[in-house]
């Protein structure tokens, strides 16, 4: 079992069940986390009004293993409230990631692909890693540079970004968030 701390948001049991799938799941798909057992995030939110930078829902603190949310929460729905835990908890899998190194935009990280797909797979997405790896590397046949191009069957930079989108997610699955 993980280790539990003391909850200060009503939604923090769903923190705490989405964690302990997540968390399955990741030390199946990447053993090297297996020793790790890490706590369970506290989600806090922010009194209405105390906004984020540059409008964002928030974000996951990594020292103190907190989420902290900035949303107005009269006007946040249950499902976008978990998958905003979703995207944190996934910051959360990516930080203990062997690959992980800080990074200015860690959504730009090969890491957070990695946390993306193993999060994926926790919530029934049944993609493979290169769904979340945008970019792929291709030499010019005219210049014999290479050059970064988008797969065709991936997520976008910003769709990457913004994981998880709702319209991925099979619709039982969205019930199993809630
Ligand atoms: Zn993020």
């Amino acid at each position: 079992m993980l280790k539990t701390t003391k909850y200060s948001h009503p939604f923090q049991p769903h923190v705490k069940t989405l964690a302990e799938r997540i968390w399955k799941k990741a030390v199946q798909l990447e053993p090297a986390l297996i020793p790790l057992r890490p706590e369970i995030p506290m989600l806090i939110v922010m009194p209405y009004l105390i906004n984020g930078y540059n409008r964002n829902p928030g974000h996951y603190s990594p020292k103190e293993n907190l989420i902290v949310g900035h949303m107005h929460f009269a006007k946040v729905t249950q499902i976008a409230m978990a998958l905003f835990v979703v995207h944190e908890l996934t910051h959360w899998v990516q930080v203990r990631l062997p690959c992980y190194r800080p990074t200015r935009d860690t959504h730009t990280h090969a890491s957070w692909s990695m946390a993306c797909w193993i999060v994926g797979q926790a919530i029934g997405l049944d993609r493979p890693l290169d769904f979340y790896r945008p970019l792929a590397s291709v030499r010019d046949k005219e210049t014999k540079q290479i050059m970064k191009v988008q797969r065709a069957d991936a997520l976008t930079l910003q769709e990457l970004h913004h994981f998880p989108r709702i319209k991925e997610i099979p619709q039982e699955m969205v019930e199993a968030l809630l």
